[in-house]
Order: structure tokens, then sequence, then C-alpha cells
């Protein structure tokens, strides 16, 4: 049933920066090293999202536009492990629910690539082309089926200051791929992939948060903890520029982020704000991220350990920064 599926698409897909969010973890979850992301009008008429990933089979093309169809879960208890970006297999569906898409892909041991047109959620017409190993997914026209929808997205500026705030968590949070951002035929952001923050923090924050930035790191059996706070002469009158990765996603928890402003304030003098950008990575057993659609939420199944660690951590790399 359609309209159903178009209720359920809207829960995913917002606006123009949810779907530039799933195209890019799509590729990301495919093992791309160089990623393109080029917008027009905000996203609003035109996406497009190139990566050098493992590209997909014919066959499976078929299936991913469907719903509930992924690739990365074998086994249902897969879901309490999950290390892959997608796993909900709902995004293309969404997507393609909502908006115009065509997609180009090839695999490395295919001889040439593919071409399909998807509409409503089908493969309508498919065939073979000349192209490079990765995957191509371009999406026009967002909500022309939804007019009401559609009249609820915002300005051209509006729209791409969402697209590019995810493109940039994305960025920063992968710095072993590279990401280039084209805005109405501009290049906007090009970060390398040579496995280093430091590096892309300068590129994506710039020079004068890089410069004043102390170095974190913790672990202790499967639980490892690193990235880089403000120093002492880094001002901040707002909460910009924190980031939090945990197993590689970029999350949104507020008692972490609470627990980090809590020490950071208790060191550094003044009332102000701590820019960071801090990884997690710990066993995917004792996370859940199934909570939310957009999987920005996790729960810990141990929070006060991970807070204390935090915390400790924090207070144990500011305070000799100090002296
Ligand atoms: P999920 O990511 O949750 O599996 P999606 O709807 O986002 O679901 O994608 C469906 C499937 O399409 C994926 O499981 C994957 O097999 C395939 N796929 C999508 N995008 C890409 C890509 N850029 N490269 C390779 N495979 C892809
Ligand atoms: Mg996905």
């Amino acid at each position: 049933n359609l309209t159903i599926q178009k209720i359920a698409a809207g829960e995913v897909i917002e606006r123009p920066a949810s779907i530039v969010k799933e195209l890019i973890e799509n590729s990301l979850d495919a093992n791309s090293s160089n990623i393109v992301v080029e917008i027009n009008n905000g996203g609003k008429s035109y996406i497009r999202v190139t990566d050098d990933g493992d590209g997909i089979t014919d066959d499976d093309l078929d299936l991913a536009f469907e719903r509930h169809s992924t690739s990365k879960l074998s086994t249902i208890d897969d879901i309490y492990n999950i290390i892959s970006l997608g796993f909900r297999g709902e995004a293309l569906a969404s997507i393609s629910n909502v908006s115009k898409v065509q997609v180009m892909t090839k695999t490395k041991d295919s001889l040439g690539g593919i071409h399909a047109v998807i509409e409503e959620g089908k493969v309508v017409s498919k065939d073979t082309v000349g192209c490079p190993k990765g995957t191509t997914m371009i999406v026009k026209d967002l909500f022309y089926n939804l007019p009401v929808r559609k009249k609820f997205l915002k300005s051209d500026l509006v729209e791409f200051n969402h697209v590019s705030d995810i493109v940039y968590k994305l960025a920063l949070g992968n710095y072993n791929t590279s990401f280039k951002l084209i805005k109405d035929n501009k290049v906007i952001l090009k970060t390398s992939n040579n496995n280093s923050l430091i590096t892309n923090i300068y590129t994506i924050l710039g020079k004068d948060i890089a410069k004043n930035l102390i170095s974190i790191s913790f672990e202790k059996d499967d639980f490892k903890l690193n990235g880089y706070i403000s120093n002492n002469n880094l001002y901040r009158s707002n909460r910009s520029h924190q980031y939090l990765y945990i197993n590689n996603r970029y999350i949104n928890n507020n008692i972490i982020t609470d627990a980090i402003e809590r020490q950071y304030k208790s060191i550094i003098p003044i009332n102000r704000f701590p820019v960071f950008t801090l990884f997690i990575e710990m066993n995917p057993g004792n996370l859940d991220v199934n909570i939310h659609p957009t999987k920005q939420e996790v729960k810990f199944v141990n929070q006060e350990e991970v807070i204390n660690i935090i915390s400790s951590t924090i207070r144990d790399s500011l305070n000799p920064s100090l002296v």
C-alpha cells in the first residue's frame, strides 16, 4: 500500500539532509575511501552521492529499494552487535517513495556497471553502462508526490545548512575517508583520507580550534576513548563544535555532553563551553542504537561507568595542561 509507505517514509526522510545522511552512511558501510556529495537548491531539486565502495550486484539491486531489506544483518541476533551504520533496510525504500531516484553501480567483479531508474520504490528500468567501481545515487525532486510536505521545506540556504551540518559531522568522524561537498557547482568542503583526526579537525573546524586542543585517550578492556577537547585558550560561549562518536557513529547524548561540560567547567575557570571531538569504541553488545530510526541516539547498559571514565579521563588530561 503506497500511502502507508509514504507515511512510514516521512519518519526517516524529513528534508534533503536526511537523504544525504542515509546515502553517505551507505557509502561508508560499503567501504568507500572517497565520497562526493553534490547538491543543488539546498538538495531540494538534486542530490548526488558518488562513492568508490563495494558497489551493488545486479541481484541485490532489486532488493535494495524494498522496505526492510538489508544486506547488513544475517541473523536477528546481529541487531545487538551492529557495527554497520545501516541495518533497518529502510532508507532507500523511503527515499525512493518520496523522490525520483537513479543509481549507477559496479562491483569489483562485474564487467560492466548497471544504471537503474527507481519509481515509487520499484526498479522500473535497468541497463548496462560503463562506470568505475562504486555507487552513484541521484535523488531528484524531493516530495514531488507530496505537495504539502514539499511546502514545509525551508529556503535553499536553510536546507543547505542542514546538509552541510551532517556532511561536516560525518566527514569529521571518518578521517580515513575523503569527503567533497559541492553546492550548486561550487566546492564547499574537501577533506583527505589520510587517517589523521587532527588534520581533519584543522580542515573542517579551522586552525584556531585545531591549535587549541588537548588530546585525550583512555583504554581498558574493550572500552576505548580518544579524541580532543579544547584547552584554556579557546573561548566559546555556546555549544557549537561538540562532536561525539560511538563505534564510528555520530551520537547525540545529553548525559555524556553534560558530564563533559561539567568536568570542563570545574577545571577551566571562566564560564565557557568546551569544543570536543571524542570517539568511544566499545562492545556493541553494551549499547542499544536501535531506539531511534535515525540512529543518532543510544542507550548504554552501564551508563554510570561510561560517564565516570569520561569525566576522569578529561580531568586527567586537562589538569596537567594548566600547570
Ligand atoms: P541499510 O543501510 O539499513 O541496509 P538501505 O535502505 O540504506 O538499508 O540500503 C539497502 C541496501 O542497499 C544495503 O543493505 C546495501 O546492501 C545496499 N546499498 C545501498 N547503498 C549502497 C552503496 N552506496 N554501496 C553499496 N551498497 C549499497
Ligand atoms: Mg542505509
